[in-house]
């Protein structure tokens, strides 16, 4: 596996973000609602960078189905906290095509928020399906397949510190039984 983003280089991104919202927001009451589950190590650092009373919830959104390609997009807010009259900063992995996000502005915004943003570790480099942007991006990256911080690949891999992408040599495995990275091109 490749490394596309160090632990030390993650973290330090993150501390960018979390900045960046604190100037949006200033002490103002938030919520930040992530998008599980590959936004749950994003979550776990960036809530302890932000300083202003902070409320947590969570939704669902899942359009990977089991592979690298996306399938139909599934919202569940079962646990959704309540957002009604809040100002609301969602929370996720990577904005790709951006579907994801789109639609959960709306479903946020529907449910009575009183604003809604978007905040994202990773923002893919290529031709978006959607108007949106997000407000908040920590890295900007290239249109390749990433796993690690969160995220993952068939639910493997998100336990990485890093971020990686993956060959085919790892795609096609079933499971991983190790995680391994290599930082240089031929030597794993
Ligand atoms: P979008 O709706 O913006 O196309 O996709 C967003 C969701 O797709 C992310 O929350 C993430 O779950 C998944 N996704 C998009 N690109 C990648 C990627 O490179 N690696 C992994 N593991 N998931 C991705
Ligand atoms: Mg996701």
């Amino acid at each position: 596996m490749k490394i596309l983003l160090a632990e030390q280089e993650l973290q330090a991104g993150v501390r960018r973000l979390a900045a960046q919202i604190r100037q949006q927001y200033g002490e103002q009451p938030l919520t930040l609602v992530a998008v599980m589950t590959g936004s749950v190590v994003l979550l776990a650092d960036l809530m302890r960078l932000l300083d202003m009373p902070l409320r947590i919830g969570v939704i669902g959104a899942s359009s990977y189905r089991g592979g690298t390609t996306a399938g139909e997009l599934q919202v569940a807010s079962e646990m959704l906290i309540d957002i009604r009259d809040r100002d609301v900063l969602l929370v996720d992995d990577i904005f790709d095509t951006g579907r994801t996000l789109e639609r959960l502005v709306a479903h946020i915004g529907g449910l009575g928020a009183r604003s809604v943003r978007t905040a994202v570790l990773l923002h893919k480099q290529r031709e978006t399906e959607v108007t949106l942007r997000p407000d908040f991006v920590a890295f900007e990256i290239p249109d390749e397949f990433v796993v690690g911080y969160g995220l993952d690949y068939r639910d493997h891999y998100r336990n990485l510190p890093f971020l990686g992408v993956l060959e085919p040599q790892d795609l096609e495995r079933d499971s991983p039984a190790v995680l391994s990275a290599r930082s240089e091109p031929g030597d794993g």
